[in-house]
C-alpha cells in the first residue's frame, strides 16, 4: 500500500487554532528558496518513526517541500512570534525570524510539528536574514539525534539541506535549512511576549492552545492552568538533571529557548563537558558564565520564575510559588537517581551524596574526562587495582581513596557484578558529540562531502553499544580540540 505523502499528511491544527487571531499569534510565510540544494543527510530513523515511506526522499514533492522550493497550494507556512530574556536581561521581541512551522503531522495519536530553520526571512527577523549556516545546522541535527539516543527529552531533526546562497557572518558560509521536528515549539518566551505587553487574553489562547494538544484531559479542569505550570516546572528540572548527569551544556538557556514540554529546544553553541570541569562555559560570547555547566540547575529555576510571571496572568502569584517551590526537589531526586545509576547502585541511601560529591571533586582535580571515566567504570572490579580507571588520574592516591568507599558501597548492593555492568553500560554512554567530531564532520561538509555526517548521526543513535570501527571517538579528544571555540554566530 502506498503511503500519503509528507505534504498530504500536513495539516494545520496551530493555525486552525489561532486562525483568526489577526496576526497576533503569528504570520504566515513564505519559504525563499536555497540556490541549488541538496540534502546533507536524513534521519532514516525518524522518518520510519514518522511512517514516512523509506524512499521519501526520493519524491521530488517532498523534497521541494523540505527544502523550501516549492510547496503544494494547501501548505501554508507561518512563524510564530515570541519574546525571551536574553542573558538575564528582558530582551521584548526576538523570534521567531527564521524558522516556519509547515503544519503537524500525526503518527499514533501524537502532533509532531514539521518546522523548516533557515528558509528565509518572517515578519519577525529584524535584522536578520532569516537563514541558518550549514556549520550550525550540522551541530544541531547531530546533537538533537544523539541527546534523543541518550534518552533525553529533544526536538530532534529529519534531514538537512546544504545550498550555495551565501550568507554572511563572520565569513562567508553557505545557508542551510534543517527540518526540525517537534512534539512542540511552543516557548517559555511564546508566553512572556503576550503577557509583557498586557495581553493577558493571548496568554491564556496559548496555554489552551498548550492543554488541547498535550493535555486534553485537564481542560475541563477548573485549575487546568496551574497543572500545566506544574508540568513545566517538573519537566524543566527532569530534563536539566538529565543534563547535569550526562555533562550536557546548553549554551544559551535564555527563555526564548525553553520548551513548554521541557523538551531540550535550540541547539546552538553547545558542549559536552570533556575534562571535568564545573565551571564549563561551552559558549565563547558567555563572558561572564551565566550558562557555566554548574549554573543550569538554577538558570533553570530562574527561567521558570520569568514563566511564572506571564502565568500570573493565569494563576494567583501563591500557586505559583508553591508550583517553583517543588524545583528543587525534582531536580536533587532525579539527578541523585541519575548519578546512583551512573555508579551501578540501585537504591540510594545517604552516604551516597558524598560519595558523588567526592568523586565530582577528584575528577575535576585530575581533569579527568567525564565520559570516558564513567564508561571505564563500567568495568571496575571490587577489591582490584582497576589499573585501566586509576591510569586516567594525574596520582593514584585520590582515586584509591574514593575507590576503597566505592568498595564497601558496592557490598551493600545486591546486584550481580555482571548485571551491574550491563546497567551501567546502558546508562554511561561510549560515544558523545564532542566539538572536535562535529568539527570534522563540517570541514569535510563546507567541501562537499556529507559522509561524515551520516557516519557520525548513526554512531550517536546508538551511543552505548560498542562500534569497534569508531575506537578513535571513545577515546580523549586530539590536542587541536582544546582550541576550538564556538560561539552564538549561526
Ligand atoms: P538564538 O539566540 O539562536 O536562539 O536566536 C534568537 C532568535 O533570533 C531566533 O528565534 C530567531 O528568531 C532570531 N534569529 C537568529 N538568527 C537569525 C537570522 N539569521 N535571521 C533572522 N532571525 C534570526
Ligand atoms: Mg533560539
Amino acid at each position: 500500500m502506498t503511503r500519503s505523502s509528507l505534504s498530504e499528511r500536513l495539516k494545520h491544527h496551530f493555525l486552525d487554532h489561532f486562525g483568526d487571531s489577526d496576526c497576533t499569534y503569528l504570520s504566515p510565510v513564505l519559504a525563499h528558496a536555497l540556490q541549488d540544494p541538496h540534502l546533507v543527510g536524513v534521519n532514516e530513523t525518524l522518518a520510519s518513526e514518522l511512517q514516512l515511506d523509506a524512499n521519501f526522499t526520493q519524491q521530488t514533492e517532498t523534497l521541494e517541500l523540505l527544502s523550501g522550493t516549492r510547496m503544494a497550494n494547501h501548505i501554508m507556512p507561518i512563524a510564530v512570534v515570541y519574546s525571551g530574556h536574553q542573558f538575564g536581561v528582558w530582551a521584548g521581541q526576538l523570534g521567531d525570524g527564521r524558522a516556519m512551522t509547515l503544519g503537524e503531522i500525526s503518527v499514533a495519536d501524537e502532533l509532531w510539528d514539521i518546522q523548516l530553520k533557515g528558509a528565509g526571512t518572517t515578519p519577525y527577523s529584524r535584522f536578520g536574514d532569516g537563514r541558518a549556516v550549514l556549520r550550525s545546522s550540522i551541530r544541531e541535527y547531530l546533537c538533537s539525534e544523539a541527546m534523543h539516543a541518550l534518552k533525553i527529552p529533544t526536538t530532534r531533526a529529519l534531514c538537512l539541506f546544504d545550498s550555495s546562497t551565501p550568507v554572511y557572518r563572520e565569513t562567508v558560509e553557505s545557508a542551510a535549512i534543517l527540518c526540525r521536528v517537534a512534539r512542540s515549539h511552543i516557548r517559555f518566551g511564546t508566553f512572556e511576549h503576550f503577557y509583557h505587553r498586557g495581553q493577558f487574553d493571548a496568554c491564556k489562547d496559548v496555554a489552551d492552545y498548550v492543554l488541547a494538544r498535550h493535555f486534553s484531559s485537564w481542560q475541563k479542569n477548573d485549575d487546568r492552568y496551574l497543572r500545566l505550570f506544574r508540568h513545566v516546572v517538573t519537566r524543566t528540572a527532569n530534563t536539566i538533571a538529565q543534563w547535569q548527569a550526562v555533562g550536557f551544556a546548553h549554551g544559551v538557556m535564555n527563555t526564548d529557548n525553553m520548551s513548554i514540554l521541557g523538551d531540550t529546544l535550540d541547539y546552538g553553541p553547545f558542549g559536552f563537558v570533556e575534562t571535568y570541569n564545573p565551571d564549563f562555559i561551552c559558549n565563547h560570547s558567555d563572558e561572564r558564565g551565566r550558562y557555566a555547566f554548574k549554573n543550569q540547575p538554577t538558570i533553570g529555576l530562574w527561567n521558570l520564575n520569568a514563566l511564572a510571571t506571564a502565568f500570573s496572568a493565569l494563576i494567583p502569584s501563591q500557586q505559583l510559588i508553591e508550583a517553583l517551590q517543588t524545583y528543587e526537589g525534582e531536580y536533587q531526586s532525579v539527578y541523585r537517581q541519575l548519578m546512583g545509576a551512573k555508579l551501578g547502585l540501585t537504591n540510594m541511601i545517604e552516604c551516597d551524596d558524598t560519595l558523588i560529591d567526592q568523586l565530582l571533586a577528584c575528577l575535576h582535580t585530575h581533569k579527568v574526562d567525564y565520559c570516558l571515566f564513567f564508561r571505564a567504570l563500567c568495568d571496575y572490579e571490587v577489591n582490584t587495582e582497576n589499573t585501566q580507571i586509576r591510569d586516567l588520574f594525574n596520582t593514584a592516591a585520590d582515586f584509591d581513596n574514593w575507590a576503597r568507599q566505592y568498595d564497601e558501597r558496592l557490598k551493600r548492593e545486591q546486584t550481580g557484578n555482571t548485571e551491574r555492568r550491563n546497567h551501567m553500560r546502558s546508562v554511561n554512554p561510549k560515544y558523545i558529540l564532542r566539538n572536535y567530531m562535529a568539527q570534522q564532520a563540517i570541514t569535510t561538509a563546507e567541501q562537499g562531502d556529507y559522509s561524515q555526517v551520516a557516519y557520525l548521526l548513526k554512531l550517536l543513535q546508538r551511543p552505548f553499544d560498542e562500534h569497534p570501527d569508531a575506537q578513535r571517538f571513545a577515546d580523549h579528544p586530539p590536542p587541536w580540540a582544546s582550541e576550538l571555540s564556538v560561539s552564538c554566530s549561526s
